[in-house]
């Protein structure tokens, strides 16, 4: 045979390899991927949270300490993928990223979706992680947190720690960045498109112009002020007084309490969050 014939050959065994493999393999695992997303998820037997992790949720998290062992099993592979899917970038002299920066910006991504296996913040990639506030050449001011449409969520860590530290005074900024890129996130249209129930999600906005409102005059009682700035403000303030402070939240307004338990698939006063959602 001449080296023709070889070539053809060659070129032959590729195209019937990847006609007759490759392809079924991967229409096969899109299939898979498609109908089966959500149980895929929630086992995630590909993941493991390396034991130093573990260590640091264990120490940290107090969401994590409550919940039940098989909960705390899923938080830890979920936490595993988030890790695996994010880059981590350590700006404004901060010099590297730790591995408590890691975790613990981690587990609040894992935190507010628990309610939502499928959910891993798929737009935003990228976490820039600041020693403390920073200057935004966009607003000419100095911010602790945002959240942009480019795919970043930026944080600064001593405002991140001080949200921690402080775990039931409704300010965390962990939660408040994690829950705008939540909402942006659901409007984006991809794999995680729409993913909060619609009709529940009009309701809460509803019930949240009409706090709005009572903030704006003045008679606001448990929202802090800065909600009423926009809905999009309103929604993140939520997510931080929904896990913080959970029951004064439900005794101050019960409906809206229960609406954002069904947008957020879980329910923090219960002792398995997502209980009687999921079995
Ligand atoms: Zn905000």
């Amino acid at each position: 045979m001449d080296a023709f014939s070889y070539i053809t050959i060659i070129l032959l065994s590729i195209l019937i390899v990847f006609t007759f493999v490759i392809q079924p393999i991967r229409i096969v695992r899109d299939l898979i991927n498609h109908f089966y997303r959500d149980t895929l998820n929630r086992h995630l037997i590909f993941y493991r949270l390396k034991p130093r992790y573990k260590k640091i949720l264990g120490t940290y998290s107090i969401y994590y300490r409550k919940l039940t062992p098989k909960n705390k099993r899923v938080f830890e592979r979920r936490l595993a993928k988030f890790l695996a899917m994010k880059e981590f970038i350590p700006r404004g002299g901060l010099e590297k990223i730790t591995d408590e920066m890691k975790v613990l910006i981690g587990s609040k991504a894992i935190q507010i979706t628990f309610g939502h296996p499928s959910v891993y913040f798929e737009h935003f990639w990228r976490i820039l992680v600041y020693q403390d506030s920073y200057y935004s050449q966009i607003s000419r001011q100095y911010h602790k947190g945002e959240v942009n449409a480019g795919g970043f969520i930026i944080l600064s860590w001593k405002s991140f720690i001080e949200g921690m530290a402080d775990h039931d005074s409704g300010i965390n900024l962990g939660l408040h960045e994690l829950a705008h890129a939540l909402h942006i996130e659901n409007a984006i249209t991809n794999n995680e498109y729409n993913f909060l129930n619609e009709k529940k999600l009009s309701a809460f906005h509803e019930m949240a112009y009409a706090e709005m409102e009572r903030i704006k005059k003045g008679d606001g009682v448990f929202f802090r002020d800065y909600a009423a700035t926009n809905i999009h403000e309103f929604f993140a303030v939520m997510v931080e007084n929904f896990f913080e402070r959970p029951s004064e939240f439900k005794s101050y307004n019960p409906a809206l309490y229960a609406l954002s338990t069904h947008l957020l698939q879980q329910d923090p006063l219960l002792p398995d969050p997502i209980g009687q959602y999921f079995r």
